[in-house]
């Protein structure tokens, strides 16, 4: 039984993968379904800028919109900070979800990124 002895609910024991590269990666970014609450993936540093650039991190506007376009933001990339935590005698880092307004990507634009890898254009000529 693993279990986190913080009792975090981002423990270290979730092998999410970045959503569009599928590789577990260093976390960067969770992606969370707002109407559900659930932790669907990572989104990997790698990932986030190729596919935005330096929008998220530009992009806390603090409405429901998405980051690209006006439709309602479905999916919310909350970024992962490193928090230092006091435990006995040492000093722990721990990911923990960031506070505050994640931006937020419609359903439309988060299918855009998962399935960018078969979307990746093949030169023939
Ligand atoms: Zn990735
Ligand atoms: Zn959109």
């Amino acid at each position: 039984m693993a279990r986190d002895e913080y009792g975090s609910e981002i423990g270290g024991d979730d092998e999410m993968n970045c959503v569009r590269c599928g590789h577990e990666s260093g976390y960067n970014r969770a992606v969370i379904d707002r109407f559900s609450g659930a932790k669907i993936g990572h989104l990997c540093m790698n990932c986030e800028r190729e596919e935005f650039g330096n929008v998220l991190e530009y992009s806390t506007r603090g409405d429901d919109e998405c980051v690209l376009c006006e439709r309602d933001g479905q999916i919310e990339l909350p970024r992962f900070v490193p928090v230092e935590r006091q435990v006995g005698e040492t000093v722990v880092v721990e990911s923990e979800i960031e506070d505050g307004t994640a931006p937020r990507l419609c359903d439309e634009h988060f299918h855009a990124i998962t399935e960018a890898e078969r979307l990746r254009p093949v030169l023939d000529r």
